[in-house]
């Protein structure tokens, strides 16, 4: 695992709102193919952990390499970090894709705008192009064929399995996913969870929130516990699954925290 490069590298990560600090240095390595699964209980920080990765939140102390390259950043007078080159921010957005909870597709766009509009208006790839890109990671997610549907007509599984497609369409260096399957119906998890691991086999680089532990353990080959803006534990899934070392974990675990 170590021989294969590094894809991301995130370093002692702190984020505040307000008094609340919510991230007390959190860091993370990823190297190519290695699937990260975070877990912890609500409000221990995974989502701004996730959101500082590629800048949604603006973290107070902290480095972030994509790829090899460090995102340049400053501090600003309220004491955020902030990026110094916009146009370097926005390259190293394209390697990062973010796949969310709610999967925040366009309303008034088609699957198939959703997935070519940042290709297109944001890579500046020729629409044909993207037209052919798109097709072809509908057809890894099992949706050959919906190019015209609006989101409005599709289940919440078929959605998410949307936005993986326009996720992969800018063809990222990571992908992030934060709790891709919460807000599912209980039938249409798995549907999900097979296409993520199918891009997990395909030896793609992931880092995901989830609360699913078959996922984290079957499929991540990296398991973090967040506690209270802190890493708590981290390792190999099946050992820290089957035997935590700390006392937190194993709360969480047993579904008392
Ligand atoms: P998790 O994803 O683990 O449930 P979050 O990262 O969403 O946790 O939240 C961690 C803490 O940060 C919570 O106390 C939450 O209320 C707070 N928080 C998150 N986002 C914001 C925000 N935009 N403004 C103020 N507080 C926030
Ligand atoms: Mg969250």
């Amino acid at each position: 695992m170590t021989s294969k490069p590094i894809k991301l590298q995130v370093k002692n990560i702190h984020k505040r709102f307000g008094a609340n600090e919510v991230l007390k240095g959190v860091s993370l390595t990823a190297h190519a193919g290695d699937v990260i699964s975070i877990i912890g209980s609500s409000g221990s920080g995974k989502s701004t952990f996730l959101r500082c990765i590629n800048l949604l939140e603006k973290p107070h102390k902290g480095r972030i390499l994509v790829a090899g390259e460090e995102l340049k950043m400053a501090p600003s007078s309220n004491g955020e970090l902030m990026p110094v080159e916009a146009k370097q921010l926005q390259r190293m957005r394209t390697k990062l894709a973010m796949v969310f909870q709610h999967f925040n597709l366009w309303a008034h766009m088609t699957v198939l705008q959703n997935i070519i509009e940042a290709p297109v208006h944001v890579l500046g790839v020729s629409r044909d192009e993207a037209i052919a890109t798109a097709r072809k990671y509908l057809a890894r997610v099992d949706l050959a064929g919906m190019e015209d549907r609006y989101p409005a007509h599709m289940s919440g599984g078929q959605q998410q399995r949307v936005a993986i497609a326009r996720a992969l369409a800018i063809e990222p260096e990571v992908m992030l996913f934060d709790e891709p399957t919460s807000a599912l119906d209980p039938e249409l998890v798995s549907e999900v969870l097979k296409v993520m691991k199918n891009l997990a086999l395909e030896g793609r680089t992931m880092v995901v929130v989830t609360h699913e532990m078959g996922f984290a353990r079957e499929v991540s080959n990296h398991l973090i516990f967040l506690h209270k803006g802190c890493i708590e534990e981290q390792g190999a899934p099946s050992e820290v699954l089957s035997a935590p070392k700390s006392e937190r974990l194993a709360q969480f675990l047993s579904g008392s925290l």
